[in-house]
């Protein structure tokens, strides 16, 4: 602390553009290591990013609590959680100097607070908080006395106060959230080999406490699943017991408001953790379950349709199909198609949210449009072929009927309450058979036709910086619009991101995919760059420092990639 307190003295006097020289080196920082990764060019500018580096014994927390990655990233979570409440109690009605990523519900692998492995860092668990402080200056000036008091007391008493570990209480919050983490991460395994698309536990609660906050519902009826579903999984020498959902068609039905959505999207969340106390910490659901939407306006780029879309008007490709503007129907089908590419073996579907003409066609309009006008191939004639290839639906229907003739499983929500209907369901079918006319369509074939490799060749030369004045080819996230130097891609409709810093990891790994393409950029290379992130950080991106970064599934970046387009 003396050595940066003596730095600082020496800048008396000085222009602000000389407190660049705190980044030449490491600082000791009492118990901890400071590193400026970003300085301010002015007391106006956004705030400098520095990071900090303590070893975990220092912070008194046992070795045991990190030795292993699902330790870790709880214990990560943990600490940032802790540190951002710190500094959000002391920003109350002042104009605090320090900030850091605020965290939603989800537990998320992300820059602002790292717990390494003992196995790269010689043998101790390490932590790593970086945050943003904003450097005081007294107009063009560094403002030495109140720069002495931000980093030499503020700074210090905000970090121990929030990470170091005081008394029990401390102790055992921290186990709580980690074995909250790990019951889940057993749930996962246990759904896997119970082969089950997901599970509901008892007690959970589901809907959120508005569209603009995730927090739970206060008032919420808790989820008890019907006898017929009812499974118990082993998970950290518990059992837990809930609904299980089977493989196969699942068809969610029941009437309007009576909490059909709010299940499938319980489920749509589940691909990540949520901490303990959200009310869907231990709700497991196939982690590469993906939420197919209508999207219409995204761009598609050659990518092949052709089994859900026969041909378009005005000899327009479905083989290889692209165009900067689908319409809501062939947005969706570009949207499961991909999804089954980039490896999804479960898709959830909602009636509100999907186009009607993508999901069923009714007898009236067979007649009158005729099928050889009609390019589309509903996803109710698909299904079953789907489901034999092995991709598993999870589908909301209040109102198309025709999907209880497909379906294996058949939930009724009532009173937000699920109830098992799949044999009344059947009945009716049984007793009502289906008026549509059959239509014959080619058998489906898997695979795509583009080429991914000349996909990305055609952007390359558009990834290059917007400015002469830029070095490096920036990556920028504004609402839910993505730029990558003159690639764009719009990524807010992609409905599983939970926020902008996983938009932003997104986009990063994306241009480093795009940067390293010495091979094609397929599953393989995505799934290899997320695997080396959960597991050492964001260290290997540092361009990524810059900006609060969060990870993303593989899912998430393969959305991203697919929908770049040039300007
Ligand atoms: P649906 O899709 O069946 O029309 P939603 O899932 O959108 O209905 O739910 C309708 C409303 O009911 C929403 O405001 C939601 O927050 C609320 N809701 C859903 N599940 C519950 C529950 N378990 N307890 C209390 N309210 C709920
Ligand atoms: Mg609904």
């Amino acid at each position: 602390m003396k050595e940066i307190y003596q730095k600082l003295r020496s800048l008396t006097g000085k222009s602000y553009g000389l407190y660049k020289s705190l980044a030449q080196k490491t600082w000791k920082f009492g118990d901890f290591e400071l590193e400026f990764l970003h300085v301010q060019g002015d007391p106006y500018a956004p705030p400098s990013r520095l990071k900090f580096r303590i070893p975990l014994s220092a912070l008194g927390f046992s070795p045991e609590l990190a030795n292993n990655a699902v330790k870790r990233l709880a214990l990560a979570d943990f600490l940032l959680r802790r540190l951002a409440e710190e500094i959000t109690a002391q920003s109350v009605g002042v104009d605090f100097p320090i900030s850091i990523a605020n965290p939603g519900q989800e537990i998320l692998t992300r820059n602002s607070l790292w717990v390494g492995g003992p196995s790269e860092n010689e043998g101790v668990a390490i932590v790593e908080a970086t945050l943003w402080v904003k450097l005081p200056g007294d107009h063009r000036m560094v403002d030495v006395p109140n720069a002495c008091d931000i980093l030499t007391s503020i700074l210090p008493d905000t970090l121990s106060t929030s990470l170091y570990c005081f008394g029990e209480g401390a102790i055992e919050s921290a186990r709580r959230h980690i074995e909250s983490l790990e019951v889940r991460t057993e749930l996962l395994a246990a759904l896997e080999m119970a082969k089950l698309v997901a599970f509901v536990p008892d007690g959970a609660i589901l809907p959120r406490a508005s569209g603009i906050s995730e927090l739970p519902l206060a008032s919420a009826v808790s989820f008890k699943s019907p006898p017929e579903m009812r499974v118990t999984l082993k998970a950290c020498g518990r059992e837990i017991t809930g609904m299980g959902i089977p493989k196969g068609i699942t068809v969610i039905a029941g009437g309007a408001y009576h909490g059909k959505s709010t299940l499938l999207s319980a489920l749509e969340k589940a691909v990540y953790p949520h901490i303990p106390g959200d009310g869907r910490e231990w709700i497991v659901v196939d982690s590469t379950a993906v939420r197919i939407c209508d999207e219409g306006g995204r761009s598609v780029r050659n990518t092949r349709i052709a089994p859900l879309v026969r041909e378009l008007p005005s000899g327009i490709s479905t083989e290889n199909f692209s165009t900067l503007s689908a319409s809501g129907s062939t947005s969706e089908a570009s949207n499961l198609l991909e999804a089954i590419e980039f490896g999804a073996h479960t898709v959830l579907i909602d009636e509100d949210t999907s186009a009607v003409n993508f999901l069923i066609r009714d007898p009236r309009m067979q007649k009158l449009v005729g099928a050889s006008r009609e390019p589309l191939i509903p996803l109710i004639d698909r299904a079953r072929e789907l489901t034999s290839l092995g991709l598993n639906i999870v589908l909301v229907a209040g109102a198309c009927g025709d999907y209880l003739n497909v379906a294996d499983t058949v939930i009724v929500m009532n009173q937000y309450q699920p109830e098992w209907a799949t044999h009344r369901a059947k009945e009716i079918c049984a007793s009502e058979p289906p008026h549509r006319l059959p239509e014959d369509h080619p058998p489906f074939i898997q695979g795509l036709s583009r080429s991914l490799l000349a996909y990305v060749e055609e952007l390359l030369p558009h990834v290059r910086p917007t400015s002469p004045v830029e070095r490096q080819v920036k990556v920028r996230v504004q609402g839910g619009r993505l730029q990558i130097g003159f690639v764009e891609a719009e990524i807010g409709p992609i409905p599983q991101f939970c926020d902008s810093a996983q938009r932003y990891g997104a986009g990063l790994i994306v241009l480093n995919l795009l940067q390293n393409a010495v091979d094609k950029p397929s599953l393989e290379c995505i799934e290899k760059i997320y695997a080396q992130i959960a597991n050492v950080g964001f260290r290997k991106i540092p361009q990524g420092m810059n900006r609060d970064v969060a990870l993303p599934r593989p899912a998430e970046i393969a959305m991203t990639l697919l929908r770049l387009r040039n300007y």
